[in-house]
Order: C-alpha cells, then sequence, then structure tokens
C-alpha cells in the first residue's frame, strides 16, 4: 500500500518518560506503516532542555509560528525533586508556559467519549470543550492581610502622575483585601482564540462571566468577545452554522448540566481551573482527555491532558509490566495529522485522522482496554498492557 503523502512537516516535540515510551511506539505501530510522516523533530525531554539551557524548547515554539501545527508529548516541569534526579544546571521554567508565552495562546481540553463508560451527567451524549483563559485575575493577584482598624483604597497613577482612587473598605477590624488585574490585549488574544478554535471544529461557542456583579470588570470581558463577534466573526460563524453565545455564568452551569454537549464552554482564569477539573472528572478520566493549544492567529498545538506518569515509568524501568492508557496521545497526533490534512487540502491524511481514531475507539468499545479504563467500563473489560493495546488498535487498521 503507497504511504500517504504529507507536504508540510508536523512540528513534533518528544517528551519525558513513561509518554514518552508511548510516543515512539504510537509513531512505530500506528502512523509509520500508512504515513509518509513529514516532521521537524525538537526533544524537549529534559535532559535535551537541559543541555541547550532550554533552547530547544524556544525553538519548538518558534516552528510552530512558522509551520502552523505542532504535536507535543507530555513532559517532566522541574521541581527540586527532579533537580536531583537529572542533575540539572537550573530548575527550568515548564515547557508548556514557554511554548504558550510565545503562541500566546488559549488552552482548550475536551474528553474523548466511548461506549460503556457513561459521564456521571448521564443527558451528556457529546464532548464539552472548555477554554480557559489562562493569564490574570487571581493568578496574578496582590493580597494580604489587614491587620486592624484603617481604611483601604485602590488607587491607578498614570504616566503623568495622576492618581485615580477609591476607597475599598473602612475597616473597623482585621481582615483581607487582595488586587486583581487584565489586559485589554489578553482578553482579546483569549477571544480570538476561542472564535477561531470554533470555526475551526464547528461547534458552538459559550462565555460566561459574572457580569452582574462585577459591572466593570467582568463587564469588559464580555464586551470585548461581543465587539469581536459583531465585527470579525459574525459572518464566519453564520456561514459554518454555528452561534456565539454569551450568558452569566449561574445560568451556563445550570443550562450545562441539562444539555447533551457538544458546544466549547470558554471561561475565564478561575472559573476555567474550577469547571474543566468539573467537567473532566464527569466524563470520566484524564487519560481520555485531549488538550490543544490555539493562538490567536491560528497556531495550534495538540497534545493529552495528562502528565509523563511518572509511576508507571518507574515500573516500566524495572521491568515490570504496565498498563498505560494512550488515547490521549494517539488523539494528539490525530488532531495533528488531521489540521494538517485540513491546511494543506490533503483529504487522504484527514481520513486517516478519522480511522486512528475510530479503530482506538472500537478496540476499547470491543473491550480491550488498559486497566484505568477497565475499572470505570460497564462490561466485560479484557486488561492489556500498554503494548498489547497498541497492538490491538494496530490490528483492526490493518
Ligand atoms: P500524571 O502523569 O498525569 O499521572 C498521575 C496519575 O494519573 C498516574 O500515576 C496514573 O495513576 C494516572 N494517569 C495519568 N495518565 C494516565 C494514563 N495515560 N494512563 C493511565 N493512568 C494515567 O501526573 P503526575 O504524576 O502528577 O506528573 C508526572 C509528571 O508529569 C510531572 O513531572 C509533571 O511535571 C508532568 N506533567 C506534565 C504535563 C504536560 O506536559 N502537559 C501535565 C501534567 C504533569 P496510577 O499511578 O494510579 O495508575
Ligand atoms: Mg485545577
Amino acid at each position: 500500500m503507497a504511504l500517504i503523502k504529507m507536504t508540510t512537516p508536523l512540528v513534533e516535540m518528544d517528551g519525558d518518560e513513561m509518554t514518552r515510551v508511548l510516543w515512539q511506539m504510537i509513531k512505530d505501530k500506528l502512523i509509520l506503516p500508512y504515513v509518509d510522516l513529514k516532521t521537524e523533530y525538537y526533544d524537549l525531554g529534559l535532559k535535551k532542555r537541559d543541555e541547550t539551557d532550554d533552547a530547544i524548547t524556544v525553538e519548538s515554539a518558534k516552528a510552530t509560528l512558522k509551520y502552523g501545527v505542532a504535536v507535543k508529548c507530555a513532559t517532566i516541569t522541574p521541581n527540586a525533586q527532579r533537580v536531583e534526579e537529572y542533575n540539572l544546571k537550573q530548575m527550568w521554567k515548564s515547557p508548556n508556559g514557554t511554548i504558550r508565552a510565545i503562541l500566546d495562546g488559549t488552552v482548550f481540553r475536551a474528553p474523548v467519549l466511548v461506549k460503556g463508560i457513561t459521564p456521571c451527567v448521564r443527558n451528556w451524549k457529546k464532548p464539552i470543550t472548555i477554554a480557559r483563559h489562562a493569564y490574570g485575575d487571581v493568578y496574578k493577584n496582590t493580597e494580604f492581610a489587614v491587620p486592624g482598624a484603617g481604611k483601604a483604597e485602590i488607587c491607578f497613577t498614570d504616566e503623568n502622575g495622576n492618581e485615580t482612587r477609591q476607597t475599598i473598605l473602612e475597616f473597623k477590624d482585621a481582615g483581607i483585601i487582595q488586587g486583581q488585574h487584565n489586559t485589554d490585549a489578553s482578553i482579546t488574544s483569549f477571544a480570538h482564540s476561542c472564535f477561531q478554535y470554533a470555526l475551526s471544529v464547528k461547534q458552538d461557542l459559550w462565555f460566561s462571566t459574572k457580569d452582574t456583579i462585577s459591572k466593570v470588570y467582568d463587564h469588559r470581558f464580555k464586551d470585548i468577545f461581543a465587539d469581536l463577534y459583531e465585527n470579525q466573526y459574525k459572518e464566519a460563524f453564520e456561514k459554518a452554522g454555528i452561534t456565539y453565545f454569551y450568558t452569566l455564568i449561574d445560568d451556563a452551569v445550570a443550562r450545562v448540566i441539562r444539555s447533551e454537549g457538544g458546544f466549547i464552554w470558554a471561561l475565564k482564569n478561575y472559573d476555567g481551573d474550577v469547571m474543566s477539573d468539573m467537567v473532566a472528572t464527569a466524563f470520566g478520566s484524564l487519560a481520555m482527555m485531549t488538550s490543544v493549544l490555539v493562538s490567536p492567529n491560528g497556531q495550534f498545538e495538540y497534545e493529552a491532558a495528562h502528565g509523563t506518569v511518572t509511576r508507571h515509568y518507574y515500573r516500566h524501568l524495572k521491568g515490570e509490566e504496565t498498563s498505560t492508557n494512550s488515547v490521549a496521545t494517539i488523539f494528539a497526533w490525530t488532531g495533528a495529522l488531521r489540521k494538517r490534512g485540513e491546511l494543506d487540502n490533503l483529504p487522504d491524511l484527514c481520513d486517516f485522522a478519522d480511522k486512528l481514531e475510530k479503530a482506538t475507539l472500537d478496540t476499547i468499545e470491543s473491550g480491550e482496554m488498559t486497566k484505568d479504563l477497565a475499572l470505570l467500563y460497564e462490561g466485560q473489560a479484557k486488561v492489556l498492557n500498554s503494548e498489547q493495546f497498541l497492538d490491538a488498535i494496530a490490528g483492526r487498521m490493518q
């Protein structure tokens, strides 16, 4: 059989530990037999990041700006213990943080649904994708404890020294205060990423904040989204047959629970943090959650939402058997290959991505899966080890 051709390389970002082991197996067993794979390879494994003083991470992000589509393996974000374990020159920053800062993107997380694993919310039939604004608010706050009676004020001094001042509270006794911010530029990028992504997957976009209470702060988010939609995206949305819908967060929560899924839910930083954990848990497992970083200019970086599965890797190193779920990593590859196919007008590549996803889901739905899923599965599950699971999918592909 002739291999499927590619025209533009994918930016391939290799990673660490168990996911690095799966990465190679996925390529060897599921992709290379069918695709004449073209990638520009960047090794973001911790050893290489240390050797290159993390320049490799920056280069891989720049390559993503150039080519438009990347696929990333999970990577270690070093802590003190990792500095010792890998004898690092320094505690390098999170690669995802570095890449996100360069692409200026928003992360979209969506569950992979299979028959036999029912979401806790029974009417959810399609995935709900969460888009979390990953800048500012309470994550970059200034806060302190007020020791006793006194006046708390909020003050802004402009470049010419003019002050705008408002009283927060005349404290009668001890308490706490907090200052938060966001920027129009960051909110605008977030909104662009959300509109771009909704168009790319042809799903409705919901956005919710608490604008009735926060009449300036949250209202600014609402206005920026509304303005961009009216002036830049409305026509494209109508053409794609999708809608943009703003509602108060309380109302959104109620609607999400009653919905059947199948839309993107954009949220401010804190709301997105909390709601993404709730939605992910209700759908089943972190190993079945995909993640894509979308830049405001329409660059895409696909990955799994979970980490490098360290505990399994240490067992693997001891020669013990592992049963690590590769679904999210497979879907990172198929997401990236499909996007490359769409951008380069290669229907065979898109078709291959669809087939590989179907073979993966069919394998699980026929009862063959890794241990983590067997615990959630409603039927009779046959538990496979990491490699057997990939072999079972490869068998279906043939
Ligand atoms: P993790 O790798 O997500 O694993 C946590 C636990 O979740 C595992 O021990 C395992 O539970 C279960 N699990 C996660 N993915 C699984 C899979 N595919 N199949 C089966 N079980 C799975 O999180 P972590 O142990 O907190 O972090 C490990 C490393 O990953 C850290 O160095 C961290 O910096 C990094 N990390 C990277 C990313 C990223 O690159 N995007 C994200 C998060 C964390 P059991 O052991 O009970 O089976
Ligand atoms: Mg969280």
